[in-house]
């Protein structure tokens, strides 16, 4: 799918929330509906402080009804199960998902399901699932990567954000560019494929190297890495509440990339940054924020790459798109995002764990740094325990250097 093909609206709402959202409703749901008069809509809500917010909506939109707002604790398959069947029952003509990743990944699987048009209106920016065709829910408790859904039809994007989310948690802004920092890793990893696949090997991959998708969505991180260099020069602090809009945009972009192509992919936005981050949520029993996770995977990507690449400059270069390790690293202590695994209160031996395992993640997915790294590379590696722990400590080595410790 082209990307002008994919139509999904982004509306930003600054005033007038009630009439804002009827004429959104007017233009994608009104023409399905043939005359229903009040169309039902199914709203969706976490069970934080978006829940307020929610339960606004159905007194502004007074042309259209809702059902009861449902809460959605867990993006599990007995929640889906239970809400498809009340799709069903009150005959809803489209879905509406207000809050965090969990909310807006069931709204895209019940929508896509049910055949219907899903509107999010994210209250979070944790990762960039916001308009994927990507929805993670577990089942039966089980660990469930994702699965393939329809993109939401429109984003709603409110402003000022609602108030409580930003000062009661700071991260759920943070840790959405904690994410955005593996994007020119996934890109410089889709690259390497095509590099390989011109030397002649081969090499598995889903989605042939799209040099305009790949642009877009490092333009999108390295945007924000302006933002933060301009401020610092100045010598000013930033605050989350000023990085909601740039993030949120950044994440839609990387969302709409993935979405737009044929067949849908991560490609764009899932780097080694990611592996690293689902070895983790395999590893630890209480998984940090996924964002914050990936910067940390995306910063041991970045040094493996700068250590390790022996490729040509010209093709890949050891900084993807001159974004390295210290680009990186100065730009989360700037923005206050945990830069080392241990301010996410992850040890040492866990985090090797994850190094070792990434490879194996990745391994049905496509071709990546690790399998270059164990295939390719002249000598080839070993990801083992040494290897993990010479990254490790390498990395305390710059930070020393930057006398970040
Ligand atoms: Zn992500």
């Amino acid at each position: 799918m082209r990307e002008e093909d994919l139509e999904i609206e982004v509306v930003e709402i600054k005033k007038n929330l009630g009439r804002e959202i009827t004429k959104l409703f007017d233009k994608i749901i009104l023409p399905k509906t043939k005359g229903v008069e009040s169309p039902k809509i199914m709203l969706l809500n976490g069970s934080g402080p978006t829940k307020k917010f929610a339960k606004k909506i159905p007194k502004k939109v007074s042309k259209y009804s809702f059902t009861e707002p449902q809460e959605i604790k867990e993006a599990d398959s007995e929640t889906c199960t239970k809400l498809l069947e009340l799709a069903q029952k009150e005959n809803i003509v489209a879905l509406l998902s207000v809050g965090g990743g969990k909310v807006l990944d069931v709204g895209k699987f019940v929508g896509s399901y049910h055949k219907k048009s899903v509107i999010v209106c994210p209250t979070s920016t944790t990762h960039d699932g916001i308009c994927s065709s990507r929805a993670v829910i577990r089942k039966n408790g089980e660990y469930h990567r994702s699965i393939n859904v329809n993109p939401p039809r429109a984003v709603i994007l409110h402003w000022p954000w609602p108030e409580s989310c930003t000062k009661t948690h700071p991260e759920y802004i943070l840790s959405g560019l904690g994410d955005l920092s593996d994007k020119p890793n996934a890109c410089a990893d889709w690259l390497l494929t095509k590099v390989m696949q011109e030397r002649g090997e081969d090499v598995k991959e889903e989605t042939n190297f799209n040099k305009t998708k790949s642009k877009k969505s490092v333009d999108a991180f390295k945007e924000i890495l302006d933002i933060l260099k301009k401020k610092e020069e100045k010598g000013e602090a930033i605050t989350p509440v000023e990085l909601v809009k740039p993030v949120m945009h950044s994440l839609i972009t990387c969302g709409k990339q993935m979405s737009s192509l044929e067949p849908p992919s991560a490609r764009p936005a899932s780097g080694p940054g990611h592996l690293i981050s689902h070895a983790l949520d395999k590893i630890l029993p209480q998984p940090r924020l996924h964002g914050y996770q990936v910067g940390i995977g995306a910063l041991i990507s970045y040094y493996i790459r700068e250590k390790y690449l022996d490729l040509d400059e010209k093709l890949y270069g050891k900084k993807p798109y001159g974004i390295g390790f210290e680009e990186v690293a100065r730009a989360f202590k700037y923005a206050r995002i945990p830069k080392h695994w241990k301010e996410l209160g992850i040890d040492d031996g866990d985090m090797i764990n994850a190094i070792v395992e990434a490879p194996e993640i990745g391994k049905d997915r496509w071709f990546n740094l690790f399998e270059y790294l164990k295939e390719d590379h002249k000598p080839k590696i070993n990801i083992d325990g040494i290897f993990a722990n010479e990254i490790l400590s390498g990395i305390e080595e710059r930070y020393k250097e930057m006398y970040f410790i």
